[in-house]
């Protein structure tokens, strides 16, 4: 009966009805479910205090007394039970709204009680509102925790009485029944980390006995979370070193020279030519890249991108290159068509516009080698998408792509898998790449190429408008060219943020045409129109472009060097600073003009500061990271995702991901397969954990 297996209907104090409300409201169905159902905070009940040391409302407070002169007051549906609690020291009015009778009947004023309650000051005395309490009897006999754990719970939960008491007592029930969990770390690694034993941790999780096991308890989850998550990711990437082969690309032949001595216009940074090295090294090892490249935006990613692809087609392979959108793969396809102009190069566009006819040509000459590169949308993973020989997979992903069809892309080449690059659009924090690209190899260009003018950022609110238009017009004076960016496209939305049409008016408004020229971009335009108007901003036929973020990622025009984004204080930070990214991109200084509102979240002013203050994507990264958590980011937060932790924080916890991450090449040096008597139950953990992730992608 007391295996964790073991339904909860038989648990004292839970039954058929309140063991199907937990399940829905929690997923929770077992004993071995609900002893992992963490709190989400704690209490601390060490303390008593004596009444007449209560002075103002600030916190709760415990106290220990008795009960008098307990009275229903008021009538009807304003019924209320008053009374008092007094100790040695002075009394307090305590008043209970609900369930009044029930709780009359329950106390009885000849014994003593402990009460915990927030007191409020109310007619020049104190008062507490809906007190907790229970017998100084009953709170002896519970177990000694001096913290009191915290559930959270559901509406519908509370309506059957499973208040987070409610799981504190089932907790505790099946705790009484001296359940036995089974440790799977070994005891060294225990040792040498100070974690304690499982059971142990698992009990001061529910009842601390006090802050230091609490904390041990803690740290000993979150280390076993990351460490499974690490010994996923690194046993993955062992496997596929050690038994997939890779195409074998040994040499850097015509088409790469050529691209290099005649059509690059600048310089590498040291950066890019690391990492272009350390993707070469990938290609001539025999086994599969499977590489993040990560940089800030504007630091030259596609450069690389387009160098690595010309070593596949040097090597007598195809390559192809994914954006996530089509304005994006648009703007790929012609920026790396005109790098290799002059060079025997064949580079088609696929994406969901693309018209049947070039489709057909597309699909004859992936399959005859004519085509070497091809560049598109998520229209590339498509079924009918198939290449004679696919060498290289380049994805240009701002977080979009998931691990299904990066799996699906790489099946497309029927004898070996081709190398894989992962590019970011925007840096991501360390905690991040390694819980959740843990298994890819990871390069980063940390370098902006020179005679790059760090980019302005200024605040502006909206009743500042006019300086800002007085500095549009001479930087338009000047010969550049602006984007002015706003969140959304139709009134019919959030009426208090400008949006685009009205936003279009006003500018042509000030900015009168044939004078000045304005294009307009926005999500729910027809392809064509969209790529008509973009062509005439990208070409310098326009002065302003009025954009939604449609133009968010990728979009390269060096001449525009200014990016004023509307109602800023609606954006993301990543997204802000991606939106910034569109300008420094020539040798003129740029700037961006963040305008908002007056009245701003404590977020939002700390995100338009940190824009102000620095350009480094890293550090942006990690301030939106501590702003919105990670799941957020990624919009991860679903159970399958690999970094949603129970406890685990990446943004506090990196001290704790680094040993895990330690350990878990450690351990797989010694047992890569996890077999081991030692380490045969982590490793079934592991596999439990990783096919549990895929199973909820796919
Ligand atoms: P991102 O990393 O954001 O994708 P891009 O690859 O679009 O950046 O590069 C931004 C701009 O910088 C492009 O106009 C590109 O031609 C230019 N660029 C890239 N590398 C260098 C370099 N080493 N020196 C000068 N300009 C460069
Ligand atoms: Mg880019």
């Amino acid at each position: 009966m007391n295996s964790l297996n073991t339904e909860l209907n038989y648990i004292k104090g839970v039954g058929p009805k309140r063991a199907e409300i937990l399940k829905k409201e929690l997923a929770v169905s077992t004993i071995g479910d609900i002893i992992f159902y963490f709190p989400y905070k704690y209490t601390d009940r060490s303390k008593f205090y004596k009444i007449i040391e209560i002075k103002s409302e600030a916190s709760y407070v415990q106290l220990r007394g008795k009960f008098c002169c307990l009275t229903l007051e008021g009538h009807g549906a304003k019924k209320y039970l008053h009374g008092e609690f007094f100790d040695e020291t002075g009394s307090i009015d305590v008043v209970w709204f609900k369930r009044i009778d029930w709780i009359k009947k329950d106390i009885n004023t000849t014994e003593e009680y402990i009460l915990y309650g927030k007191p409020k000051a109310f007619k020049s005395k104190f008062s507490i509102i809906h007190p907790e309490y229970e017998t100084v009897e009953a709170f002896k006999n519970k177990i000694k925790a001096p913290f009191s754990a915290e559930y959270n719970t559901s509406e519908l939960m509370k309506k059957y009485y499973l208040n987070s008491k409610a799981i504190s007592k089932i907790i505790h029930e099946i705790f009484k029944k001296k359940i036995q969990l089974e440790e799977f770390i070994p005891e060294k690694i225990l040792k040498k980390y100070s974690l304690p034993q499982i059971n142990d941790a698992i009990f001061n999780i529910h009842f601390p006995q006090n802050i230091e096991k609490l904390e041990a308890a803690r740290k000993r989850f979150k280390f076993e979370e990351l460490l499974i998550n690490q010994l996923g990711l690194l046993q993955q990437k062992l496997v596929r070193t050690n038994t997939i082969k890779g195409i074998l690309f040994n040499k850097v032949g015509e088409n790469f020279n050529a691209f290099y001595n005649n059509n690059l216009e600048f310089e590498l940074t040291n950066a890019q030519k690391k990492v272009i090295r350390e993707i070469y090294n990938d290609f001539k090892s025999g086994k599969q890249c499977n590489r993040l490249l990560q940089g800030d935006v504007g630091s030259g990613k596609t450069v690389v991108a387009l160098m690595a692809m010309l070593i596949a087609i040097d090597n007598g392979y195809q390559a192809t290159l994914m954006a996530p959108t089509e304005i994006l793969a648009q703007q790929h396809f012609e920026s790396i068509s005109q790098m290799v102009k002059n060079i025997d190069i064949n580079v088609r566009l696929l994406t969901g516009s693309t018209k049947v006819k070039e489709r057909r040509i597309i699909e004859e000459e992936l399959m005859n080698a004519k085509l070497d590169i091809l560049i598109g949308t998520h229209a590339l993973i498509e079924d009918n998408v198939n290449f004679k020989k696919l060498g290289l997979v380049i994805i240009d992903e701002q977080h979009r792509f998931g691990v299904i069809q990066r799996a699906k892309l790489a099946k497309k080449n029927q004898t070996l898998p081709p190398h894989i690059i992962i590019m970011s659009a925007t840096p991501i924090p360390r905690t991040l790449s390694m819980t959740l690209y843990g298994d890819l190899d990871i390069s980063v260009i940390d370098e902006m190429p020179v005679g790059r003018k760090p980019i302005k950022t200024y605040h502006l609110y909206d009743k500042q408008r006019v300086k800002l238009y007085k500095f549009i017009q001479t930087e338009i004076e000047k010969g550049r060219q602006v984007y002015i960016v706003y969140p959304l496209i139709s009134e019919s939305e959030k009426m208090d943020y400008k949006n685009l049409e009205q936003g279009f008016e006003n500018i042509i408004n000030i900015f009168k045409p044939p004078t000045y020229k304005i294009a307009m971009v926005h999500g729910k335009m027809k392809p064509d129109e969209k790529k008509s108007e973009m062509d005439r901003f990208v070409k310098g036929e326009a002065n302003i472009l009025v954009a939604t973020t449609v133009i968010e990622v990728g979009v390269n025009v060096p001449n525009a060097t200014v990016m004023i984004i509307e109602s800023a204080e609606r954006f993301g930070l990543s997204q802000l600073h991606q939106l910034r990214g569109r300008v420094g991109r020539g040798g003129e200084q740029s700037y961006c003009i963040l305008m908002s509102g007056n009245k701003l979240s404590s977020d939002a002013r700390k995100r338009l500061e940190t824009m102000t203050r620095t350009n480094d994507g890293f550090e942006i990264a990690e301030v939106d990271m501590r702003l919105r958590g990670a799941g957020d980011i990624f919009g991860t937060q679903q159970s399958g995702s690999p970094i949603n932790f129970k406890l685990a924080n990446l943004t506090t916890d990196f001290k704790i991901l680094q040993l895990a991450r330690n350990e878990a090449s450690l351990i797989l040096e010694k047992d890569p397969e996890l077999k081991s008597m030692e380490y045969k139950k982590l490793g079934l953990k592991v596999k439990n954990k990783m096919s549990l992730n895929l199973a909820n992608i796919g």
